[in-house]
């Protein structure tokens, strides 16, 4: 199983030379390394993207959450602990992965590669991580889930203390956080191309990530699949019972599903030009990939095809363009239920 993992991530990271028969000097596996720290790459670049959408847009966003940008990992999920240690730079269990730029995190001058000891004095190891809430989470995610937890809830009270290790040297930094709109990033091992959202988390495939010509292209896509969470479209077809699998491919519950696709499609373009990005890189985007896949898996029934979705961002495009900004964003309809 792993080494199904690593060889594809060796597949993100293939630009870079490799040499398969020798490891560095230190005695870990140099493939290995250079696969984490490929990932590694794709997670702060995620973590980027998804800090600056969700930031940029909190003015229209009516439930917010307190956030760092910060971007955490447990030691615990990789198969072989000390060669990820050296990889990531982390000499304890849970250490920082991405600081995203402009972020709370940055100002308090944390880094990647920084191992976090305590919240607010408490040790990460007295964390409980038994609680129900995280018993859908598997387990080796829980720990940093629990964590995850416990911090945005000492965030909404309060500035936090964080002690963090750098270097062999401990240090209690606070931090002070920034209201933003809810969600949460991931990338996914995975050898598929596919972005999800769960309501809560947008995930995207590491694979769809290596794809990606640029940030504004990889910032469409996570917009998208944003857009989709701040929409509340999964309760909104779940209380439709709306069939999301094989039969949702047929008739009424097709229907449902490509509304929902329309409005992500719609809402993705403001959220990107709120955050700085290149709203045409999702024409860009979709278009390059309609062209080269043609019936992949974004069209299937539920989803309009390539051409269709580009009408559709072009149309809002020209929206904004007729607007007026205000501090340079556009109030996106979809959200403040303008239209
Ligand atoms: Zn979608």
């Amino acid at each position: 199983m792993m080494i199904r993992i690593w060889f594809s991530l060796l597949a993100l990271v293939s630009a870079a030379p490799l040499s398969a028969q020798e490891g560095p000097d230190d005695g870990f596996d140099a493939e290995t390394i250079l696969a984490l720290k490929g990932l590694q790459l794709l997670d702060q670049r995620m973590n980027a993207i998804g800090y600056r959408l969700v930031d940029a847009n909190a003015p229209y966003c009516d439930q917010k959450i307190a956030r760092t940008g910060l971007l955490l990992n447990d030691v615990a999920q990789y198969a072989d602990q000390e060669t990820a240690r050296f990889a990531l730079g982390f000499n304890g269990s849970i250490g920082i992965t991405a600081v995203a730029p402009d972020s709370p995190a940055e100002s308090a001058e944390l880094s990647p590669g920084d191992t976090l000891l305590a919240i607010n004095a408490m040790p990460i190891d007295d964390i409980a991580i038994d609680d129900p809430e995280l018993s859908n989470e598997q387990p080796v995610y829980r720990r940093v889930a629990a964590i995850n937890r416990l911090l945005e809830h000492a965030l909404a009270d309060a500035n936090v203390q964080l002690t963090i290790s750098r270097g062999g040297i401990s240090r209690t930094v606070p931090i002070e956080p920034v209201l933003t709109c809810p969600g949460r990033f991931q990338i996914r091992v995975s050898a598929d191309r596919s972005a999800t959202a769960d309501g809560k988390m947008v995930s995207v495939s590491s694979r769809l990530a290596d794809y990606f010509l640029s940030d504004d292209e990889f910032a469409a896509v996570v917009a998208h699949e944003l857009a989709h969470n701040l929409l509340k479209h999964r309760d909104q077809l779940d209380s439709q019972q709306v069939n999301r699998g094989f039969f949702g491919q047929l008739g009424k519950s097709a229907q449902r599903i490509k509304d929902t696709e329309i409005e992500a499609d719609r809402l993705s373009v403001w959220l990107m030009a709120n955050a700085g990005y290149d709203p045409e890189a999702a024409v860009g985007f979709w278009t390059r990939y309609g062209k080269e896949h043609g019936k992949g898996i974004f069209s299937a029934s539920t989803h309009y095809r390539w051409k269709k979705r580009v009408q559709l961002f072009e149309e809002e495009i020209a929206k904004m363009a007729a607007m007026e900004p205000v501090d340079g964003k556009y109030a996106p309809p979809l959200l403040t239920g303008a239209d």
